[in-house]
């Protein structure tokens, strides 16, 4: 088979290193599965296959360059890029708190290899709740990333010894800033800049972004979706919204996001009777394990790396 031209190979540069990520990854997997149980969360089965997906856009952060597809008994599938369309289904089904810890596949363009953060395969887990708020996700997150942390440095105190990484303590509730905060004191591409800022995570408030993370209804333009950010210069850990739930909000941004309505047909369909309103996000399990342990590139938290414009060797 010919190989794609200008990719590279590259695997962990100390294999000694994978069983300590692999250690810690396994703890984060603990810890969260066991954190969401005590909530009061169901967990749910991953979808791999779906005639529908997140679309990941319009979103000035995303470089997908096609959404992975095959073609099975006559109808064409997409490899889920997240979730959230069924994670709101899952919802109106009447499971009021779900999670999923989810392969999610995004086909990133390959300039997002060197970013240190983007992966074309990871693991999400992807939550929602019935009738919350943004403030109720910031609450439970706020736990639940203080908890990982404290979790992880008693039950990975050697792996973090070997890695020489030392995590730092934050108290209090995480800031909340507006993107529009953040442009100003950061500059247009604020993220990485404000995580190296930062000794404590932070929330980003306020994106233009996919169809269904809810838009104002008292402001329009202005969004009910928000990020938390690690600090330290890892960047991004979750994205999350309150939910468009109207049918007609649903497809009046569907429209003006120019995407193609009939490829979210069944969804549309089930939107018609009613959504139950929610919120909820999704964080990258990679991610976390890498600013856990403070590794320069997530691929290199991956027994597999999956690396956008390294070739695939196992
Ligand atoms: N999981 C995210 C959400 O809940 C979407 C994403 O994956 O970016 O909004
Ligand atoms: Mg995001």
């Amino acid at each position: 088979m010919e190989k794609a031209q200008g990719f590279q190979v590259i695997l962990v540069e100390d294999a000694g290193k994978r069983k300590a990520y692999a250690k810690i990854t396994s703890e984060v997997l603990r810890y969260s599965t066991d954190f969401f149980h005590r909530k009061g969360f169901v967990q749910l089965m991953p979808v791999i296959l779906s005639p529908i997906t997140d679309p990941l856009g319009p979103d000035p952060g995303s470089s997908v360059i096609k959404t992975g597809e095959i073609e099975y008994l006559g109808q064409r599938l997409s490899l889920t890029q997240s979730m959230i369309l069924h994670k709101q289904l899952a919802v109106k089904e009447g499971v009021e708190k779900l999670f999923i810890i989810s392969p999610n596949v995004r086909l990133e363009h390959p300039k997002r290899g060197k970013s240190g953060k983007h992966l074309f395969e990871f693991s999400q887990l992807d939550f929602e709740i019935a009738h919350a708020k943004k403030e109720d996700v910031f609450a439970l997150m706020d736990e639940f990333v203080r908890g990982v942390v404290e979790h992880t440095r008693v039950a990975c105190r050697e792996e973090f010894a070997a890695l020489g990484r030392e995590l730092l303590e934050f108290d209090g509730a995480f800031p909340i800033y507006t993107t529009h905060e953040l442009k100003e004191k950061f500059g247009e591409d604020w993220e990485t800049v404000a995580s190296l800022a930062h000794k404590s995570p932070f929330w980003a408030v306020c994106h233009k972004r996919e169809f269904y993370d809810k838009e104002d209804p008292e402001e329009e333009g202005h969004y009910l979706n928000y990020d938390l950010v690690y600090p330290e210069g890892f960047g991004e850990a979750l994205s999350g919204a309150e939910r468009e739930h109207e049918y007609s909000r649903i497809v009046g941004r569907i429209g003006k996001d120019m995407l193609d309505a009939g490829r979210y047909e069944a969804y549309l369909e089930l939107a018609k009777e009613g959504l139950v309103p929610s919120a909820g996000g999704g964080f990258g399990i990679e991610r976390l394990v890498r600013y856990l342990s403070g590794a320069t590139h997530v691929g290199d938290v991956q027994m597999f790396r999956r690396v956008p414009g390294e070739a695939v060797v196992v």
